[in-house]
């Protein structure tokens, strides 16, 4: 009772405060008045946006508490596993399978690549959503909502092509491999800068301290974070015969190829048959026992009938490995082309003039004439590719094509190599900028095959 009374005494209180307030009011300046909507407002507007700071939090908070259950699919999994192992009733599994298949052109899950996401709106919610994360630009969304329908939808990850530029130099009593890692390349671009640079040199042997090299290559983001890498765009090695370059280049066909820095195809290739038009004597075999004989019957190469004294050239670019006599092959050269081809070239009568062991040959140049020597039943040369090791027929195996850019191309090339140079200049002052890359190929990328 004492309560109430003590409150009614206030409101009388306040009551006639107010009522003097509003009599001074009424003898106030209407500029003192205008000033002080003027504050009430500023102060209306700093308690807004107080507000709004103050209940961000809160607001993320709600989201956050969105749960996800992250399943990675292990050997053996199925789908149908993964969702029954997750209350999905069979006749709901069937209902998902067939919906991926039409709606998402889904079909199977990769063991330790992909991983399925069951979202629910909080911890204690039915799921809302599966998601099928199978591929670093692509993910499936299963929608839960709506019983019975389960909608699925492929979605692709925007690809945000970056490009990066690397510099290095072999150091000494180091490989490339392990100079271009202390350079910063990524292992996957060391290995296309290897299968390009292959048939220019030899990364055992033609190796020296202080060789100079730079690769301009692709790396792929998602939202600011770095995905994979894409293609080598250029690729420079000081070389021990001159300054090797490589820019790769899309032709308007959309299809991509690495070329020198005067637009010839950069990837060198062996040609089958050393001497133009010359006529196979003798095809390559494989051998087997005679059944009869009992000796192996093999011929290793291809015979080309060639006068004594015709010149032989080199079949593709490379370093001369051997030069010598046996009884078989009487005088030969052998030559290795890169990590893969070796050639050999037998029955010379005599070398060329300054080709030895270590001598480094262009495609085309003459390391010896055509004769009889060795076990050989009248002048020609006998010519031998090896593969990895393994004898295999010149004519049939496959090599790398030569491509070369017709005149429009070229054109467009020069063009396009002008501006890679420009980025590595600029990359160079500025490594951390951002530079895009516009090498385009309708985006298709070499690691999600
Ligand atoms: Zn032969």
């Amino acid at each position: 009772m004492a309560l109430m009374k003590k409150a009614k005494i206030i409101i009388k209180k306040m009551t006639t405060g107010l009522v003097k307030s509003c009599k001074k009011i009424g003898n106030m300046k209407i500029e003192t008045l205008s000033r002080i909507i003027l504050y009430i407002a500023l102060f209306m507007v700093v308690l807004a946006a107080g507000v709004i700071c103050f209940y961000k939090p809160a607001r993320d908070a709600v989201f956050s508490s969105e749960t996800h259950t992250v399943v990675a699919v292990k050997s053996g999994d199925t789908l149908s596993k993964i969702l029954g192992e997750n209350g999905f009733s069979m006749r709901d599994i069937d209902i998902i399978s067939k919906n991926l298949k039409k709606d998402a052109d889904f079909t199977t899950l990769r063991a330790g690549r992909d991983r399925i996401d069951f979202v629910r709106s909080n911890e204690n919610a039915p799921i809302s959503k599966i998601v099928i994360e199978n591929g670093p630009w692509n993910r499936i969304e299963i929608d839960c909502g709506t019983p019975d329908t389960w909608q699925c939808q492929k979605i692709e990850i925007e690809r945000d092509t970056r490009v990066s530029y690397k510099e290095g130099e072999i150091a000494s009593g180091s490989s490339f491999y392990l100079s271009a890692m202390d350079a910063g390349i990524p292992e996957g671009i060391i290995l296309d800068v290897y299968d390009l640079l292959a048939f220019e040199m030899d990364f055992e042997r033609d190796i020296r301290a202080g060789q100079k090299f730079y690769v301009l290559y692709e790396e792929n983001f998602a939202s600011d974070k770095k995905v994979d890498n894409g293609h080598v765009l250029a690729v420079s090695f000081d070389a021990l015969r001159g300054n090797v370059q490589m820019y790769r280049y899309v032709k308007p066909d959309g299809k991509s190829g690495y070329y020198d820095e005067k637009g010839n195809g950069a990837i060198k290739s062996l040609k089958r048959t050393p001497i133009n038009n010359a006529k196979v004597t003798s095809s390559f075999s494989k051998g087997r026992k005679h059944p009869v004989l009992g000796f192996t019957r093999a011929h290793k190469g291809v015979d080309f009938r060639a006068p004594t004294g015709t010149p032989i050239p080199a079949a593709g670019a490379g370093r001369v490995i051997a030069k010598s006599f046996n009884r078989g092959h009487g005088n030969f050269v052998k030559i290795r082309h890169n990590g893969t081809f070796e050639t050999l070239y037998a029955h010379l009568s005599k070398f060329a003039k300054g080709v030895n062991v270590g001598t480094v040959v262009r495609q085309g140049q003459i390391i010896g004439y055509a004769g009889s020597t060795g076990l050989s039943t009248g002048p020609h040369l006998h010519y031998e590719v090896i593969k990895n090791g393994v004898h295999v027929n010149p004519l049939t195996v496959k090599l790398p094509a030569i491509d070369n850019l017709d005149a429009n191309n070229k054109k467009l090339f020069m063009e396009q190599k002008a501006k890679v140079d420009a980025t590595i200049e600029s990359l160079k002052l500025n490594p951390k900028q951002i530079i895009r890359s516009d090498i385009d190929d309708k985006k298709i990328n070499k690691n999600s095959k």
